[in-house]
């Protein structure tokens, strides 16, 4: 006998017919002889309802209030399900978040889970019931309601599969499986049999909202197998788990989030600790930070562009505002009209030519890219928003993502298969009680000393000018690194630095040379030895702080910051290679220390 968890998202109990049939999934379940413990969305797009009459009221409801008031949608429907299933003839018993005892901190609307009681569910899975829970909420130590955030019921549902030590975590939702993009914008997309936590996480942080970025984190975290299939059948989907689908392609999957902005700090302060102060003023309002680029510009002043999402633009210009007048700043300027497009795959991490082939993509479908940054399993571009999709096809196309790669194997023997990895649940299960469960957690903290760094100024922001670029460095063998393009804030040019293994430095400054035959006016530089240092661990995007924490390390230890990107896993940042040592050391004692 096996305990499994089954989740149904809003779609999939929109209706009572709905709330039936996924009654029914659960109980043949149940008849076969599993435990199942059933967490339950919010009936069709009721959150949204609630969110909009909020609105009606006040343009800036108490956030307390709203969970208050959200928490309602999911009471409805555990409900509904357990009268669904009383009506079939079983046993179901509903429970909402505090009944369970699914602590939470109080950041009302984002809040994180602490810590999960078993005992009521497991007492009522052994008396024969089917448990059925409330998805997307909890309670704080005050007895407040609390929500994890919109999509958080797959966060309940993954956190209740690693605390009961679940077989498996079924998401049914009304796409049958994860596919390489949103099949709803790129009707071409191929549903894969499987994909790795940290391609899942990346992708659902960069646009593909089919699953909550933070339940990624606890499968990862606590090793969950997670099947994502349709509501409305029993076919297989999608195995989320450790390994990727095939270890021969370097991009499993691309995204978009359309409604971006871009935000440039004019005129820093090249000194060490603006960064910081920066960053911090936006982090004390919650505010997701992505797609950083710092670029020297004259004078020892320098630019900073980042991206937001876009409904969080007027909290980060509020905090823009007292921030540019405490660092000495000149002005900052921001582009609403701007969407992010990313490509993500482990295999990326070991393939020379991977950026070149979707910059040359972009250049031909017409594309203008406006800013890059990559990581070491993704390359995000920011484009123009009316260039959105076709940016989008043009990178699904040029992986060739509606194909399957070779040597797939069938879903059922990789479920079992790793479930195995799973081990000793209980040792698990123990392991998590009296855990903050979704603190953050770093695993480490390394220096690359090996690297060099050639940055272009002054290139013109026109379409193919990055695909000529890494087309050279790839035709001469050179693996590249980190690649960051600013957008400069003047002129309409753009600042490209990378990085390549030091003993490469000359194959790839020459193909930077290469550019003058064709632009006027490039200003390019190198670092001959510069220092790469990572950070890595589980919620390094969700919890905003670990970025501002090196920045602040660093900037107490004297040491500037030449380049950063930041992703799911992994925080990186490049500085003078003289510093490497010193500033690894102050790193390891930031991060020991917490
Ligand atoms: P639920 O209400 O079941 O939680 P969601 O609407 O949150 O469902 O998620 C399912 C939707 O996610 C799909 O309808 C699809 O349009 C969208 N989606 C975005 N990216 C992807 C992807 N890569 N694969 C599958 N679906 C995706
Ligand atoms: N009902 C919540 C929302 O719509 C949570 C969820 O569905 O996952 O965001
Ligand atoms: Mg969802």
């Amino acid at each position: 006998m096996a305990l499994i968890v089954q989740k149904f998202g809003g779609t999939s109990v929109a209706t009572s017919e709905k709330i039936l049939a996924a009654a029914r999934k659960a109980i043949r379940a149940h008849r076969d002889g599993d435990q199942v413990v059933m967490v339950v969305s919010a009936m069709g797009k009721q959150t949204d309802m609630l969110v909009d009459l909020a609105k009606q009221i006040s343009d800036c409801p108490p956030a307390r209030e709203m969970d208050m008031l959200l928490s309602t949608g999911e009471q409805v429907s555990v409900a509904l399900m357990a009268m669904a299933i009383d009506s079939l003839g079983f046993s179901g018993v509903s429970l909402t978040g505090a009944q369970i005892g699914i602590m939470t901190d109080s950041i009302h609307t984002k809040a994180r889970i602490k810590s999960i009681s078993t005992d009521r569910m497991q007492k009522l899975l052994d008396d024969g019931n089917i448990v059925i829970a409330a998805g997307f909420q909890g309670i704080d130590e005050d007895f407040n309601i609390t929500t994890l955030g919109r999509g958080g019921s797959d966060t309940t549902a993954v956190a209740l599969a690693a605390v009961l030590g679940a077989a498996t975590c079924e998401i049914h939702t009304d796409v049958d499986g994860v596919y390489t993009t949103d099949p709803r914008v790129l009707p071409e997309a191929r549903r894969v049999h499987r994909i790795s936590y940290d391609e899942m996480l990346e992708l659902a942080s960069l646009g593909a909202g089919v699953m909550h970025n933070r339940s990624i984190e606890f499968a990862k975290k606590y090793g969950v197998a997670i099947h994502v299939r349709s509501s409305l059948s029993d076919a297989d989907g999608t195995m989320i788990v450790t390994d990727p689908e095939s270890d021969q392609q370097a991009v499993c999957g691309a995204a978009v989030t359309k409604n971006e902005a871009r935000v440039t700090v004019i005129g820093v302060p090249d000194i060490p600790g603006t960064s910081w102060e920066i960053f911090s003023r936006i982090a004390e309002r919650n505010v997701t930070v992505d797609m950083i680029v710092q670029n020297v510009g004259a004078g020892g002043k320098a630019n900073i562009s980042f991206t937001v999402p876009l409904e969080e633009l007027d909290e980060t210009k509020s905090a823009l505002r007292q921030a540019v007048d405490e660092v000495g700043a000149d002005s900052f300027t921001c582009d609403d009209q701007v969407s992010k497009v990313s490509a993500v795959g482990l295999g990326m991490a070991a393939q020379t030519g991977v950026a070149d082939r979707m910059f040359a993509a972009l250049s031909e479908a017409g594309v203008n890219i406006h800013m890059i940054t990559t990581s070491e399993i993704k390359i995000s571009v920011l484009v123009h928003r009316d260039q959105a999709q076709a940016a989008l096809r043009a990178v699904h196309h040029v992986f060739a993502l509606h194909e399957q790669p070779a040597g797939v194997e069938s879903i059922r023997s990789l479920e079992r298969g790793e479930n195995a990895v799973r081990g000793d649940v209980a040792a698990i299960v123990a392991d998590l009680q009296g855990a903050d469960m979704e603190e953050l957690v770093i695993n480490d903290v390394s220096l690359d000393g090996d690297q060099a760094r050639v940055t272009i100024a002054g290139v013109p922001d026109q379409p193919g000018v990055a695909a000529q670029v890494f087309q050279q460095v790839a035709a001469a063998g050179v693996f590249v690194d980190m690649i960051v393009q600013s957008f400069d804030g003047v002129d309409g040019l753009a600042t490209l630095s990378f990085t390549v293994p030091r003993s490469n430095l000359d194959e790839a400054t020459a193909a930077a040379e290469g550019l003058r035959q064709q632009f006027d006016g490039l200003h390019i530089t190198r670092g001959a030895h510069v220092a790469k240092l990572s950070v890595s661990g589980i919620g390094l995007r969700s919890h905003t702080g670990v970025a501002i924490r090196m920045f602040r390390t660093l900037s107490d230890a004297g040491v500037n910051v030449a380049m950063i990107n930041t992703s799911e896993v992994r925080v990186n940042v490049v500085v003078a290679g003289a510093e490497g040592d010193r500033a690894l050391g102050c790193l390891q004692a930031a991060f020991d220390a917490q």
